[in-house]
């Protein structure tokens, strides 16, 4: 028969091997991934693993012997660059042509880059992989050892705030540019945003709002400083940009499967058993489009959790398990000392009734609640711990929760 084969190098084709293994398949197993690396996750690469607190080992969720011992040949360096799905065939980047009985698409995604003058700079860099990691990580380090570096962040989403607060608690100078009047105002609306940005100002990062980049000076070919569209000059000795990224869907579009809507978020259509418009062909982690029974539209989710259980649940589907995957959005941050997990899912676009604080936001110690029709759709607790359940309990309830009792929630 011929074999499975996983195409990525993240942490959905891990957990797609393992639950294939552990649910009985003994057949041939392929993951092929363009990295030089085993499958890793990615959330320690800007946090813990960026400090140089964290071990290598960390960011591999299974050691590179389990591959060997579970019989998965594991093609690093190696891009799947052509799909056929009729004759089930997929075409690699040094030509080989690879057929296979089933194939599960995780190739995540491609971080959006700058276009304007002087991006190729030496000291600009972008933060994907793990080489990229240790890449930033050895200049952070170098710089606060040096004394006081100067760190520009170009994006305020979440690849801009986890480095910022790493370089802060490094201890060096740093300023977030964000194009838009909230850190992280797209995902967590004015409310949450504004908690964000008080933790950074009071930590000492500058956060330069509703500006974009012009260019990037450089001497010597490396970064020295960076423009803005209101004249402003920051002087910069390392650059990270995280400007957000784009689901690597071409290998999936090139051969013909269905796509989602741009409106819906994009990405590539699947089912509830994450199938996608051809029954061989599974999509998981950033690039899927899963319907979500709960919120009863499709939704993308870029986010750690989603490789993880996306994963195990195509392992699963790939061998014939027919449940629909049902999860709703989870996902976590750590920034100094305010540790955040957030389940649910609200399109702040749209826009919200209102947020609902329980607990003590001065201490940093609340959950929040997003509702919307009176209804609560997503939840984000901060340095309180074990409420996840409690909040998804609320979630899935589809009642109307009256103010006093959100409020009374935290004890
Ligand atoms: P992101 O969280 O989607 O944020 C992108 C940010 O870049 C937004 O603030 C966006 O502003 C801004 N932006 C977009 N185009 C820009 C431009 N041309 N100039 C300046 N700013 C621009 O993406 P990310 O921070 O790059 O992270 C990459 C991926 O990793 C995302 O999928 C993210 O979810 C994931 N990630 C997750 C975690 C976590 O779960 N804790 C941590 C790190 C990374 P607007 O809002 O105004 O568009």
């Amino acid at each position: 028969m011929d074999p499975f084969v996983l195409v990525g190098g993240g942490l959905t084709t891990a957990r797609a091997a393992e639950a294939l293994r552990t649910e009985g398949y003994d057949g041939d197993l392929v993951v092929v991934t363009t990295e030089p690396h085993h499958p890793y996750e990615r959330p320690p690469l800007s946090k813990d693993y960026l400090r140089g607190e964290a071990e290598r080992d960390a960011v591999f969720p299974l050691e590179e012997a389990w591959y060997g011992e579970h019989g998965v040949d594991v093609r690093t360096g190696e891009t799947a660059v052509g799909l056929d799905p009729a004759s089930r065939t997929l075409t690699l980047s040094d030509g080989a042509t690879l057929t296979f009985a089933k194939a599960l698409l995780a190739p995540g995604s491609t971080p959006r880059t700058l276009s304007v003058p002087g991006s190729d700079l030496a000291g600009v860099h972008y933060l994907r992989t793990i080489d990229d990691s240790d890449r930033i990580s050895a200049q952070l380090l170098e710089a606060s050892l040096e004394g006081v570096g100067r760190l520009v962040v170009v994006g305020d989403g979440w690849i801009g705030l986890e480095v910022a607060a790493s370089a802060r608690t490094l201890g060096l100078d740093v300023t977030v540019v964000g194009r838009g009047t909230h850190p992280l105002g797209r995902v967590l609306g004015t409310e949450m945003s504004d908690f964000y940005a008080r933790v950074h100002t009071e930590h000492g990062v500058r956060l330069q709002r509703g500006v974009s980049v012009t260019g990037l000076r450089g001497a010597d070919g490396r970064v020295t400083g960076v423009d803005l569209s209101d004249g402003t000059h920051l002087g910069a000795d390392v650059v990270v940009v995280g400007v957000g990224v784009t689901p690597n869907i071409g290998l999936a579009e090139a051969a013909g499967l269905d796509l989602r809507d741009a409106a819906l978020g994009g990405g590539v259509a699947v089912d509830g058993t994450l199938a996608t418009s051809h029954p061989d062909v599974f999509a998981g982690g950033d690039i899927a489009s899963i319907p979500s029974p709960h919120y009863g539209r499709p939704l993308r989710v870029e986010h750690w959790a989603i490789a993880q259980e996306t994963g195990t649940h195509a392992g699963k589907a790939m061998l014939g398990a027919a449940d629909p995957y049902d999860k709703l959005p989870y996902f976590y941050s750590d920034q100094y000392d305010v540790g955040m997990e957030y389940t649910g899912w609200v399109d702040v676009r749209a826009g919200y009734d209102d947020v609902v604080v329980s607990g003590d936001a001065d201490k940093r110690e609340f959950v929040a609640f997003w509702r919307v029709d009176g209804q609560v759709v997503a939840g984000m607790a901060v340095n309180v711990w074990e409420q996840m359940e409690r909040v998804e309990e609320l979630i899935r309830s589809g009642r109307k929760v009256p103010t006093t009792e959100l409020e009374g929630f935290v004890g």
